[in-house]
């Protein structure tokens, strides 16, 4: 029977080694976290993110919990993080005893807003973390300018920006630190999967010695620390390594998807693009299109009436400091205007590496007619 028509929000294409990889792991028996692909996988994705170290993990929302224990933050310490975010970002600092304060972001990129980060800044600021929404570097030289001024440490949130350039350097190792996601859905994927990436030595040390529950590296069953067990077993590793030898393709095919909404949609009457600036090359996890002022009621209908025509479309994430659990946190001010305007109204197409021209067309199509 012929399969239903469907186009997902992002799927993972596994055109590479995958296969054979993680049948090598079933033969060899090697499945844990001791099998050779997760330092393979490691080393690869250093050299890809042009830095030092890289530490596999489990998720990339353990892989910002690292990265903060990592740094030192503590129990009353504050991390600034951009509201328009996946709530993990925040999570992440909650995890830590800390608190996320959140700050707007613009209206055109989406991301942090730069020129509001020094009124968020208090004598508990520990540090900022940047996020690429949806593949889209932020203004990274901007804000290390800020966290440098202010002691500051930063922190890259790449989870949705694989291959992404800022000013021709892959994001990931601009900042202190930076981490990625392998989620299923992600540009590359693992099923879960995290990693931690840093230059500096002690950083990446301190996060390899809690990811493996704080044994000493020289003594087996010798805890100097509380740690955790955050490690990544070695069959998302093999698949990972196998997404990475192919990053170039994968890295392409988004750019070459996106270019076919461009096409489209660029001259659509009702809709606005997150915009790119020209120092930075979007890594496009998911193309996004937000709805006019006057049509933001209409949001909701639009996903479920595409639903029903077999294409998945998702909205922008709430802002965080809406969400229940920080709603009444102290920190937050009662409202931050550009992301509550943005994310009632935006939408998410589908994106994935093996989009075709006419899955593109589909989509835009019935976008417009659902419009109407
Ligand atoms: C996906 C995502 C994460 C979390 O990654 P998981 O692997 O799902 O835990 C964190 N931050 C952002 C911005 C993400 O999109």
């Amino acid at each position: 029977m012929e399969k239903p028509y469907f186009i997902p929000i992002s799927a993972p294409v596994f055109a590479g080694n995958e296969r054979a990889y993680v049948l090598d792991c079933m033969d060899s028996g090697w499945i844990s976290s001791s099998g050779k692909y997760v330092e393979l996988f490691e080393n690869r994705f250093a050299e890809f993110c042009q830095v030092r170290h890289a530490v596999a993990c489990c998720n990339g929302t353990v892989a910002l919990h690292l990265a903060l224990l990592a740094l030192g933050i503590t129990h009353d310490d504050e991390v600034i993080v951009p509201t328009l975010t996946f709530v993990a970002t925040a999570n992440a600092v909650t995890y830590c005893g800390a608190r996320p304060v959140f700050v707007d972001v613009e209206p055109k990129t989406w991301n942090l807003d730069v020129a509001q980060l020094e009124s968020r800044i208090t004598q508990r600021t520990k540090g900022i973390i940047a996020v690429h929404l949806y593949g889209l570097p932020a203004d990274m030289d901007a804000i290390r300018n800020v966290a440098a001024r202010h002691n500051l440490f930063v922190l890259e949130d790449a989870a949705e920006a694989h291959g992404a350039l800022y000013r021709e350097r892959p994001v990931g190792g601009l900042g202190d630190i930076g981490i990625f996601s392998f989620y299923g859905n992600k540009i590359l994927a693992t099923g879960e999967g995290g990693m931690v990436v840093t230059d500096d030595d002690a950083l990446a040390a301190h996060a390899r010695l809690l990811r493996g529950q704080g044994m000493d590296a020289t003594r087996r069953y010798w805890f100097p620390v509380i740690g955790y067990n955050y490690r990544m077993m070695n069959l998302p590793a093999a698949i990972g390594l196998a997404q990475l030898e192919r990053a170039d393709w994968h890295i392409m095919r988004r750019q070459e998807v996106a270019a076919w909404y461009s096409e489209e949609l660029d001259d659509m009457r009702g809709i606005t693009r997150q915009f790119t600036p020209d120092w930075g090359r979007h890594a496009h996890w998911l193309v996004a299109v937000l709805l006019d002022e006057g049509r933001a009621l209409m949001r909701d209908d639009l996903i479920a009436k595409l639903y029903s025509r077999g294409i998945e479309t998702r909205p922008l994430f709430y802002p965080v400091h809406t969400l229940p659990p920080y709603i009444a946190s102290s920190a937050s001010p009662v409202n931050l205007p550009t992301a509550e305007s943005i994310a009632p109204r935006g939408l998410c197409l589908p994106t994935s590496a093996g989009l075709t021209r006419s899955d593109v067309r589909a989509v835009c199509r019935n976008l417009r007619e659902c419009m109407e």
